[in-house]
């Protein structure tokens, strides 16, 4: 007959997949019963009716299943208790340092590293670059996340073809995650109708995104990137007082460069005390699809002195890809391959880790 330790040391190979711990250190295993060559295991979830609850009682399942040849696994999913849930609580808090006080989430988040991506006007390609560079991190086996704090222009769900609805939890609320495993937050998530614009005053829109901060269960993550209001709006300044931003990414395209629209936002980041990571300049170039020859539609870009003159890096140059437009207009920015891109994502690496 099979013993009690082994089952649960098998358990520990299987992880919660939204917090990213295991079923056993997480007190997710209530009990194990042992009755000739049936095992019962019984798995306390943190919402009865949790997302992942299929997956999870596969992979426990799985994991039972492959200790001996003949076992009969039955795995009984129910919710946890007041004090399971508070020992969860205890057991995430562990070795945190960064929190807000009054709002569960936030106590329990551990973010590593927070990338600001910032335009000084709309339509850069700040979001696309935001998006990326949260692909690439994630495909360098980081733990990411993006939170859209551009609530008037939300972009994110979009780029990455989700649209399910963030749940609630007694850790926070949920945010959904991309086929990669990224997760996002985007008040475009909470909206019925994601065509309807969001016409709000600074202060509502200012309390969003400190809720996208506070109450969401980010947990554990290397890097959350988040994609910023255009310019040097209240929204901007409420993301950089609000959130502990390690540093920002200026987006810029060739024609954004007369006028002050940049300098304006390297400013603000100055003022603010924020370090800039750097300079991406967007849509520098076009290569045409019959020749191949590479066309500066707006000039000879002059980012890299402006970067220069701002005291920061030149991260490089982004053509115009109309493969990129056409796979962030069907959701699935996460399939594009771009080497400049990784280019530009190694010099972030190089100042923020
Ligand atoms: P912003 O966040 O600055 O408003 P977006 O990232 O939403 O800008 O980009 C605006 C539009 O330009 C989107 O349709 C996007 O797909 C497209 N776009 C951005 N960068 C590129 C690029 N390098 N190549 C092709 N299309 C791009």
């Amino acid at each position: 007959m099979i013993e009690k330790d082994v089952v649960i040391h098998a358990l520990e190979s299987v992880d919660d997949p939204e917090l990213g711990r295991n079923l056993v250190e997480l007190g997710m295993v209530r009990d194990v019963a042992i009755d000739g060559n049936r095992v019962t295991v019984t798995i306390a979830l943190t919402i009865p009716n949790c997302p992942l609850r299929n997956k999870i009682a596969r992979d426990a399942a799985e994991a039972v299943d492959a200790l001996a040849d003949d076992l009969d696994v039955v795995i009984e999913l129910t919710a946890m208790n007041a004090e399971e849930k508070a020992k969860l609580r205890a057991t995430l808090q562990q070795g945190q340092t960064q929190h807000a006080p009054n709002f569960p989430a936030g106590d329990l988040n551990r973010v590593k590293t927070v990338i600001a991506v910032m335009s000084g006007k709309g339509g850069v390609g700040k979001s696309t670059v935001a998006a990326m560079l949260a692909v690439s991190l994630r495909r360098q086996g980081l733990r990411v996340g993006v939170l859209d704090s551009d609530i008037t222009g939300p972009s994110i769900p979009k780029l990455f073809g989700v649209s399910a609805a963030p749940t609630g939890s007694p850790l926070g609320i949920m945010p959904p995650q991309t086929a990669l495993g990224i997760k996002i937050m985007s008040i475009n998530l909470m909206l019925r109708d994601t065509d309807a614009p969001v016409i709000w005053r600074g202060p509502l829109i200012a309390g969003v995104i400190s809720q996208f901060w506070n109450d969401v269960f980010w947990g554990d993550l290397d890097a959350l990137v988040v994609d910023m209001p255009p310019g040097t709006s209240d929204a901007a300044l409420t993301v950089m007082q609000g959130l502990p931003v390690t540093g920002i990414v200026l987006v810029t395209s060739p024609q954004d460069l007369a006028g002050m629209v940049v300098r304006k936002a390297a400013h603000m980041a100055e003022q603010m005390r924020i370090p800039l990571i750097g300079v991406v300049e967007n849509m520098s170039y076009v290569i045409c699809p019959h020749c191949g020859e590479r066309y500066t539609l707006f000039g000879a870009g002059e980012s890299e002195a402006m970067a220069e003159t701002l005291g920061t890096r030149f991260l490089g140059k982004l053509g115009i890809d109309p493969e990129m437009s056409k796979l962030s207009d069907s959701g699935q920015i996460e399939t594009y391959e771009n080497a400049d891109f990784q280019a530009v994502v190694q010099r972030v690496l190089i100042t923020q880790t």
